[in-house]
């Protein structure tokens, strides 16, 4: 009988407790450990193996995978036992930035561990759903000797050897979808605040996603010719911004973000004027203009 694989998991916040159980749900043998204990305790409970130490949970098994807050807990965590991290892969699905990244891989490296880095699309009890999937980075060696363990978490998305591109992905995909909440709470916002219901703006703002994929696709065209800097349309825009800072501010909703956004097509059209030549929103945001 061929021997059951098996994985450490060390954090076990509410991501790591979903990895553990996606991992006893292929069948897949799994140790744990946490700073906090009880947390081992609960995992235990569900049928995972419960390391007395964060030094026995390494020596367990060949992949450690992590999911820490940051990977300044990392250090805190494996640096008592660095020594034992000759022959291990270190696979750190903490989310931080791109240059945290980096830093972590080689400290890894240099402690004779192999590494790979991964940003996790989706909450903790969307796992096990199709629609999550994990951005991976590092070399693609070692995510393709290892697949079989990572691919029970959630569609393995492979990016490149840059062990930090893991993570410019994961924050750019946040940089999206961050305004996109707090935007759509501001609508809801002026919405409600004008005497209105959320639920019965609901189905316009859910139809109004309908034309994003399309959006997206043209703006990306756009961005490639250094985005759409014609006066006309950033005037139009900057009228169209003003006014919903305007229909917020008199039904007492708090504008700073809708001024923020507002200030790029006035800044566009500042820098367009002051230079000569058209000056995209693009390029103010890619700090090129
Ligand atoms: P939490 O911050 O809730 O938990 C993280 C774990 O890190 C806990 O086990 C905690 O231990 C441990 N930890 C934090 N600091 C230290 C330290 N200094 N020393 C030792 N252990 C430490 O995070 P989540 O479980 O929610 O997420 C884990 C990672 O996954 C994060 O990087 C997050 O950004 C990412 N992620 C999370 C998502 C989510 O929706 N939750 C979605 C996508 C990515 P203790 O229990 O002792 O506090």
């Amino acid at each position: 009988m061929p021997e059951r694989a098996t994985v450490t998991v060390l954090g076990l916040g509410p991501m790591g407790q979903a990895m553990v159980r996606a991992y006893l749900d292929a069948d897949i043998a799994v140790t744990v450990w946490n700073r906090t204990a009880e947390k081992s305790d609960r995992m235990a409970e569900i049928g995972a193996r419960r390391a007395d130490s964060v030094g026995a949970a390494v020596a367990a098994a060949e992949v450690i995978v992590l999911s820490l807050t940051h990977y300044e807990a990392m250090y805190e965590v494996l640096g008592p036992v660095a020594d034992g991290l000759t022959g291990k892969v270190v696979v750190n699905l903490s989310s931080d930035s791109p240059e945290q990244t980096r830093r972590g891989a080689e400290w890894v490296r240099a402690h004779g561990g192999e590494f790979l880095a991964g940003g996790v699309m989706g909450q903790p009890e969307e796992l096990a759903g199709p629609d999550a999937y994990i951005f991976y980075s590092g070399p693609r060696e070692v995510f393709d000797a290892h697949l079989g363990l990572l691919s029970p978490l959630a569609a393995p998305e492979y990016l490149g050897a840059d062990d930090g591109l893991a993570q410019v992905y994961y924050q750019a995909m946040l940089a999206l979808f961050l305004p996109l909440l707090l935007g759509y709470e501001q609508a809801m916002a002026i919405i409600d605040r004008s005497g209105s219901e959320i639920d019965r703006f609901l189905p316009y703002a859910q139809r109004s996603l309908g034309t994003v994929t399309d959006l997206y696709a043209a703006w990306a065209g756009m961005a490639a010719a250094g985005g759409l800097g014609d006066p006309g349309y950033l005037r139009m825009m900057d009228a169209g911004a003003r006014h919903v800072v305007a229909t917020g501010a008199a039904v007492g909703v708090d504008v700073e973000l809708a001024e923020a956004v507002s200030s790029y097509w006035r800044r566009a059209i500042a820098a367009g004027a002051e230079s000569g030549v058209p000056v995209s929103t693009f390029q103010l945001v890619r700090g090129t203009a």
